[in-house]
């Protein structure tokens, strides 16, 4: 699939929604998307590879970054720090590629407002706050208060929703990323 380019695509929502495997499926189906590899402040996971899913950096190089102006948006994330870089963004543009974020509430809502890029948003709704939780202990990497608060940040990020341009349900994923791609495709 070919999708409108030089455009941002944000994939945000709660923790556990399912935006990973989303985002995976778009770039596996988009020919012009390119994936915005966020900066992280957080302690990489053993199935995650640096430079791939995260760019995995200590405190200060973040804060180096900042103040670099490097970053289109950057929030501290359940205690982490997360960032998007402008440059790569700017590169893919320069192709008249789109470029895909997978990015929390905050941060979609600050790139929405920049108003720098043009920008498709979507906020992943789970059906519901106990399939959510399901969902984050299934994972099993996670300790019990990490979930506990990522629920809880969760009940306030769905009020938020109503900032973004499309709502969809991850109830079914099949239903959920064709909803997705038929937004793509006619925008
Ligand atoms: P995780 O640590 O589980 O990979 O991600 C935690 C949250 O941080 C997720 O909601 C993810 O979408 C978000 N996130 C990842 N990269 C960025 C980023 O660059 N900026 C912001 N604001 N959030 C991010």
């Amino acid at each position: 699939m070919i999708i409108k380019g030089n455009c941002l695509i944000i994939i945000s929502g709660p923790s556990g929604v399912g935006k990973s495997s989303i985002t995976s499926k778009l770039l596996s189906t988009c020919k012009n998307l390119d994936f915005s590899i966020s900066y992280t402040t957080r302690e990489k996971r053993p199935s995650e590879t640096n430079n791939d899913h995260y760019r995995f950096v200590t405190k200060e190089v973040f804060d180096k970054l900042i103040q670099e102006n490097a970053f289109l948006e950057y929030e501290e994330v359940h205690g982490n720090y997360y960032g998007t870089p402008i440059a790569p963004i700017e590169e893919s543009i320069k192709f008249n590629h789109s470029v895909l974020l997978d990015i929390d509430v905050k941060g979609a809502y600050s790139v929405i407002n920049t108003n720098h890029f043009d920008c498709v948003s979507f906020f992943i709704r789970p059906p519901s706050i106990q399939t959510l939780k399901e969902r984050l202990i299934s994972r099993a990497d996670m300790s019990n208060d990490e979930i506990k608060g990522r629920v809880l940040e969760a009940k306030k990020e769905i009020i938020k929703s109503v900032h973004f341009d499309h709502l969809v349900v991850n109830d079914n994923f099949d239903d959920c990323f064709m909803e997705i791609e038929r937004v793509l495709q006619s925008v």
